[in-house]
């Protein structure tokens, strides 16, 4: 869907409300078509002299390949340009080897149409091929620009990533106590809270941020996650290494905390007529920045996603982020950001379901927990149901008036079918019994950290034929009764659980819940999702809806009140949001 511009008096959602300048200078290589095409030309011409010093053969797939790694040396200067000649020789040196080989269509089909760098070694993280064969095709292509800006990333960060002098280098100048002026390499530390689904949101988010500006994903590995996803980028890591300094400790009050610093006067808006930063003094600023994004009753603080503000979090090389929200989102609300969100998402319901494939396959333990699962109770069926139920201890749905709404829910929609209260299946109902006929079986999936639901439903269609003849073979994986986030092999069990979700025909999820988000954005599923109780009836009128897109909520939109304007309903003014189905304030992308 084409955007339009709203008036100008639409002060907070402007088209172009006099930062041009700096949104042309948005970092990451955010060049207009005609640019890349052009530098891809020099380039090309640029392989072609290579080819005097290569082998002959594959040479064509090589130029095709490299042009995003070569396009970074371009951009980033000489230094660049030996690690991309390396990354040169090396993949073809692989590409001729590797049945990845991203030329052929069944690499593309394994890659998940280009997504996946063809460069892993597969050993190290089996769920990185394996996912591949239970998902449903995704709904959406990834477009082609998307798979370019995903290359010119990994090589940024094999530039800048943990191990490298540029790395070392940036860490001393954030301990010499002030900022740098220009600095080649710039980050995003992403430290995590609350629970997994949470923190899969913020650091999808965290790393779309980062794509947009140029920086570097460094990510806080706390022992309860060690190893719990796979490196994604191809050649180096994402793990923050642990003699960081900046990690514990933070909150909205903290001094280093964007907000706060704008309230001390530690800074200023920049004026941008001279481009990006304005001409105004980078080394004087603090070496890092805190940027703040965990909701507080349900709103990102003001100065969290307004241009101005962006401009000035522009001009510091590093930065720590907290956030427990899926504030991708609010990308959406930048003006700057617009363009490039555009081209890396023409469906902008895709935005996780891309996002969460390229970056969260689960490492090999988890994966074990997974496949078992999968291949031992749900392969074999006609049809897998996953029924994720969340109660949360703060606001616990009785357990009766929760079963009862899944029932409807299930039963309304078609999704299960009713019992007959005997054991005795209908005549005509049985398969026939020559020819080996059997009954479809529909396996469910129940995921919940209680087990009472799955015991009655399990019990319901042990104990009774169904009125249709179907077989329902209901499962649970595990039920730790209580959130337990600070424990590795707990969250290894709910990474499994999301990932066993994902392989559904369909799913009906809890509303509010971030882990049943991620489940159905991951499949690229709109899920029946339960609506949250009237608490003055005791009761869901509507059992269930079907969301608008297959995205995850923002919970808590920010505040928009920029420089004391007004704070405007971004849905009124931008085609793509919608007020979510759970959590009305929310917003969420949508075609
Ligand atoms: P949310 O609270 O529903 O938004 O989801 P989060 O994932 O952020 O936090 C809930 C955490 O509780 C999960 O990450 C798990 O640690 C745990 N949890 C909740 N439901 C389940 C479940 O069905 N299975 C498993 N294994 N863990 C769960």
């Amino acid at each position: 869907m084409t955007y339009t511009c709203p008036q100008q008096d639409d002060a907070v959602l402007d088209c172009d409300g006099g930062a041009a300048t700096w949104r042309a200078s948005v970092r990451a290589g955010a060049m207009d078509a005609d640019k890349v095409s052009e530098t891809a030309r020099d380039l090309a011409a640029a392989v072609e002299k290579r080819r005097r010093v290569a082998a002959t053969g594959a040479v064509t797939v090589v130029v095709l390949v490299a042009l995003p790694l070569l396009l970074v040396s371009f951009l980033l200067g000489d230094r660049a340009a030996s690690v991309a000649a390396d990354s040169l020789v090396g993949r073809r040196h692989s590409e001729e080897q590797s049945p990845n080989n991203a030329s052929s269509p069944a690499a593309a089909d394994r890659l998940l149409g280009g997504l996946l760098s063809p460069e892993f070694d597969e050993g190290t993280c089996l769920s990185r091929y394996e996912a591949l064969r239970r998902w449903k095709p995704s709904p959406f292509p990834v477009s082609p620009y998307l798979v370019e800006r995903l290359r010119l990333y990994e090589a940024n960060h094999r530039r800048c990533g943990p191990s490298t002098a540029r790395y070392r280098e940036a860490v001393a100048q954030l301990e010499s106590g002030r900022n740098a002026d220009h600095a080649e390499c710039r980050y995003v530390v992403w430290l995590p809270i609350q629970g997994l689904g949470n923190r899969m949101l913020s650091l999808a988010s965290t790393f779309l941020y980062a794509l947009l500006t140029g920086r570097v994903v460094l990510v806080h590995e706390p022992p309860e996650m060690k190893g719990l996803f796979c490196e994604p980028f191809p050649g180096t890591s994402w793990l923050l290494p642990p003699d960081f300094p900046y990690k514990n400790g933070f909150s909205a009050s903290s001094k280093e905390s964007y907000v706060t610093m704008l309230e001390n006067d530690v800074v200023r808006y920049v004026d941008d007529s001279s481009g990006a930063g304005g001409g105004a003094n980078a080394s004087a600023l603090p070496p890092y920045v805190y940027l703040h994004l965990e909701q507080i009753q349900l709103r990102l603080q003001n100065h969290t996603f307004c241009e101005e503000d962006h401009r000035v979090l522009d001009m510091f090389n590093w930065m720590v982020l907290r956030s427990d929200s899926y504030f991708a989102v609010a990308l959406f609300l930048m003006p700057a950001y617009r363009a490039e969100l555009d081209r890396m998402f023409p469906a902008k319901g895709s935005v996780f379901h891309h996002l969460g494939r390229y970056l969260f396959f689960p490492g090999n333990r988890a994966w074990g927990i997974v496949e078992r699962f999968y291949d031992g109770y749900l392969s074999g069926a006609d049809e897998r149901l996953g029924l994720q139920v969340r109660i949360v201890p703060y606001m616990a749905v009785p357990f009766e008036i929760m079963y009862e709404q899944i029932l409807r829910c299930t039963q309304e929609h078609g999704l299960l079918p009713k019992v007959t209260n005997s054991s005795e299946q209908p005549r005509g109902l049985r398969p026939s019994s020559g020819g080996g006929g059997r009954a479809k079986v529909k396996a469910v999936l129940v995921v919940s950290l209680k087990p009472a639901y799955y015991d009655k439903l399990h019990s319901a269609y042990y104990t009774n034929a169904t009125a249709t003849g179907e077989v329902v073979a209901v499962y649970q994986p595990s039920h730790d009764e209580d959130q337990h986030s600070e424990a590795r092999a707990h969250n290894e069990r709910a990474l499994a659980e999301i990932y066993l979700l994902s392989f559904c025909d369909r799913v009906v999820t809890t509303g509010w819940s971030t882990f049943g988000y991620v489940a159905h954005a991951l499949a690229g599923l709109r899920p029946w999702l339960l609506t949250p109780l009237d608490w003055t009836k005791m009761r869901a009128d509507v059992a269930c809806v079907r969301p608008s897109s297959v995205e995850p909520c923002l919970h808590s939109p920010p505040s928009l009140v920029c420089r004391a304007r007004r704070d405007l309903d971004p849905v009124a003014h931008l085609p793509f949001l919608r007020h979510c189905e759970d959590v009305h304030a929310g917003l969420k992308l949508f075609d």
